[in-house]
């Protein structure tokens, strides 16, 4: 049985997923559609300004596997843009790092896999919700305290 493609590790979910052309109806638009792991090879590369080595390893894949990713999304983008069609950010093979943050009642829980952009609060069923809130904050916090000394 041939190994289920190996899932790209994202750290972000945009605030908002869906991009149209203004002043067009939406039945007259074609739609792209961009998946999660390319908004964020784009992301890594293009906003945060990282070379692909430093991307490649923040989404665990290879440096020609990134690129390939890259290179797929810069093409749809400039296609939206080109002519005018809107662009959808939905699915993608990927992983969520991080957790998400209930702002009404403070439930914090582990993203799932494949999680939709919106997601809801599994405690009291909101969606005012802060999308993946590094876990790796407190880990942090715990090393500057060290290097402070223990006395
Ligand atoms: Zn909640």
């Amino acid at each position: 049985m041939p190994r289920p493609p190996k899932r790209r590790m994202v750290e972000f979910l945009p605030p908002c997923d869906h991009f149209k052309p203004a002043g067009v109806p939406l039945a007259e638009l074609e739609e792209v559609q961009l998946s999660v792991d390319e908004l964020e090879s784009i992301r890594l590369k293009d906003h945060q300004g990282l070379d692909h080595e430093a991307c490649a390893q923040r989404m665990q894949v290879s440096r020609s596997t990134f690129h390939r990713i890259l290179r797929s999304a810069h093409e749809k983008v400039a296609a939206a843009l080109t002519e005018g069609k809107s662009v959808r950010i939905e699915g993608g093979n990927y992983r969520l790092l991080g957790r998400h943050l209930c702002r009404q009642c403070g439930g914090l829980w582990r993203a799932r896999d494949d999680e939709a952009c919106d997601p809801i609060c599994p405690h009291c069923g909101c969606e005012d919700v802060v999308k993946g809130v590094p876990t790796h904050r407190r880990r942090r916090r715990n090393r500057s305290h060290r290097r402070g000394g223990w006395r």
